[in-house]
């Protein structure tokens, strides 16, 4: 989706669509190991105002994600909700792409248009959590016997921890 700076020169531009999963997966895909995918094409809505030289944008998405557990690696969704606000200022010449500011959303558009599928797609990836659980508090996999610890215990976790008491114990023992 793209707009024309020259509109939203001439008032305000709404703009609500869809946008396919393809450039998205592209961007999991070349993650080694990736098992994360946008499962359907995700919905954007901005408004853009003029002001000054500056196009301020607000904007929300929503989307839902597949992906195998950090943890425990069962398969596993989540939804994603979330609003944004950028500031796109006309990219002169003599700038540095270092003056670029992801967390104050400081961005430069070029030229007369504004690629809205691109702020889009970046926002949707600053939203994913850097470790995607099936919940929260999952138990993981025993690194020794390999069960599934959400769905049961097993004997290892149990004798560590037995273990570990024991030393503790005889330690103030010795104390004594
Ligand atoms: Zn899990
Ligand atoms: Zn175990």
């Amino acid at each position: 989706m793209k707009v024309n700076v020259k509109d939203v020169r001439a008032g305000k531009v709404n703009r609500d669509w869809l946008e396919s999963t393809i450039l998205v997966n592209e961007i999991f895909e070349k993650e080694p190991n990736n098992s994360t995918k946008l499962l359907e094409p995700f919905s954007i809505h901005m408004e853009l105002t003029s002001v000054g030289e500056d196009v301020e944008v607000y904007g929300d998405f929503s989307a839902e994600l597949s992906f195998s557990c950090d943890r425990c690696l069962c398969d596993a969704s989540l939804k994603l909700k979330e609003k944004f606000h950028y500031i796109l200022m006309p990219k002169k010449e003599s700038e540095e792409e270092l003056l670029e500011d992801e967390e104050t959303e400081l961005s430069y558009f070029e030229g007369d248009e504004i690629d809205l599928t691109e702020l889009a797609v970046e926002q949707l990836m600053l939203s994913i959590p850097y470790k995607l659980l099936c919940k929260t508090g999952c138990k993981g996999i025993c690194p020794k016997c390999g069960t599934n610890l959400n769905e049961e215990t097993c004997k290892c976790s149990e004798e560590t921890e037995y273990s570990f008491l024991a030393k503790e114990l005889k330690k103030l023992k010795n104390k004594e």
